[in-house]
């Protein structure tokens, strides 16, 4: 018999989506729609900034259409110049790194820990130089980096920390929270995530005020500069507009000094953000049941020879965007079990595949035995498995028979399970 498929027909999905959409998000959205408001900047919008500020403990917070953009307008706040170096996670998703494509700087990757699959804090310490000038770290799957330790080494020398929150919303480190750790927080509220803003969304935290007002101002389509009082030129005398139009100020009594670049329209939606408030409301909720999830897979895997599970440490919470687990007999038993599991109707994820081994950085030198404990980890032993609030009772149910099943398979203990109580 053959699994069902990549398309979908799954017991248990991974994650079409990883976040509950219900009624009080649509009575939130009929509302806005009948209020006859604007429809792209309001109350909402500013109410969802505030709300995540308060919640995360950030200075300022501003939302953004996707975690993508928000890791972008963070990379133009470190203002890298050709031959700054910055260190980052090679074990998340693409965009984390992305826009340091565009730069001409030096990429480190910096291997990662085997049992939480953040940055090695150790590891890190050795690739840091005189030209580091940011590190770019991700809460890998929603379990909280060492940010004391990274941001002892960080702070030393200066250099900007970017925490990649995009998993981690809900999450708890020593008592604080995601976006308020490091310099800049990343957040995506794609429909995976552990909250969503109706498909896409992104929120951007920032620890200096002059970031706040440049992301503020490039977001919505202004120069990415610094605005001074207008000195005495031939405009200084130009016919005087209503006091109120935004060129009176910006254009004629104003200039901006020091252009670094062009803005762009980032700007949420008001239907994003009405709905991104209510779903805030919800988190706990939502993270809640991931953890619970996550405690019954646990509790199933851990007594199995061969396994490893992948906790946060005892002063911190996962928020358990993934739910990861470890084997650690090798490839074929690795083999053997997702193939079981696909056919028991679960479906395996492996997220991610190490970024320096993918072209567009390979294409720039990087490569195979720069990372090996991230390359082992995912040649070998990660697994991913479906955790998310859209689960019911019985597909978890299903879900945990189905992996101790597929485990005793995979290790070649099937006659003992027979002999057992499934
Ligand atoms: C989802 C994700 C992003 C990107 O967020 P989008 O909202 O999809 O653009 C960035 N980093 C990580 C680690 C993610 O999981």
């Amino acid at each position: 018999m053959s699994g069902p498929g990549p398309q979908g027909g799954y017991r248990v999905p991974f994650a079409r989506r990883g976040s509950v959409v219900g009624e009080a998000d649509l009575a939130a959205l009929g509302e806005l729609v009948r209020s006859g408001r604007s429809l792209t900047s309001g109350v909402w919008r500013e109410r969802f900034e505030e709300q995540f500020a308060r919640l995360t403990g950030a200075r300022h917070a501003l939302s953004v259409t996707s975690g993508t953009v928000a890791l972008e307008l963070a990379v133009r706040m470190l203002d890298l110049a050709p031959g700054d170096e910055v260190i980052a996670t090679p074990q998340t998703f693409q965009a984390t790194v992305q826009p340091l494509l565009d730069h001409d700087v030096r990429v480190r990757f910096c291997d990662i820990d085997p049992d939480t699959l953040n940055l090695d804090p150790a590891v890190l310490e050795t690739l840091i130089t005189d030209r580091t000038r940011a590190i770019m770290l991700v809460h890998y799957g929603g379990n909280p980096a060492d940010m004391d330790r990274i941001m002892a080494l960080a702070r030393r020398r200066g250099i900007i920390v970017v925490e990649d929150s995009a998993h981690a919303l809900g999450a708890v480190y020593r008592g604080r929270r995601p976006g308020a750790l490091a310099d800049i927080g990343c957040f995506s509220f794609h429909s995976t995530k552990n909250i969503t803003t109706l498909g896409e969304g992104g929120m951007i935290t920032l620890s200096r005020d002059e970031w706040a007002q440049r992301v503020g101002r490039i977001r919505d389509n202004e120069a990415d500069g610094v605005y001074a009082a207008l000195p005495d030129t031939a405009l200084a005398d130009a016919p005087a507009l209503l006091p109120w139009m935004k060129f009176a100020d910006s254009v004629y009594r104003h200039r901006a000094v020091g252009v670094r670049g062009a803005g762009t329209n980032a700007t949420m939606s008001e239907a994003a953000a009405a709905v991104g408030v209510v779903q805030l409301g919800s988190l706990e909720r939502f993270v809640a049941r991931r953890r619970q999830i996550a405690r019954r897979l646990d509790e199933a895997i851990a007594p199995i020879a061969g396994t490893r599970l992948h906790r946060a440490a005892s002063d911190s919470l996962h928020a358990y965007h993934l739910y990861t687990f470890f084997l650690t007999g090798g490839r074929q038993v690795r083999e053997r079990f997702v193939r079981a599991l696909d056919r028991l109707g679960v479906e395996v994820q492996l997220r991610y595949f190490p970024l320096h081994l993918s072209p567009e950085w390979r294409l720039r030198g990087h490569g195979p035995g720069e990372c090996p404990t991230a390359e082992r980890i995912w040649f070998e032993e990660h697994m991913n498995l479906p955790c998310h609030p859209g689960l019911s009772d019985a597909q978890v149910d299903h879900m945990v028979e189905a992996v101790t099943r597929a485990l005793h398979e995979a290790h070649g203990t099937a006659a003992r399970v027979a002999a057992g109580h499934l």
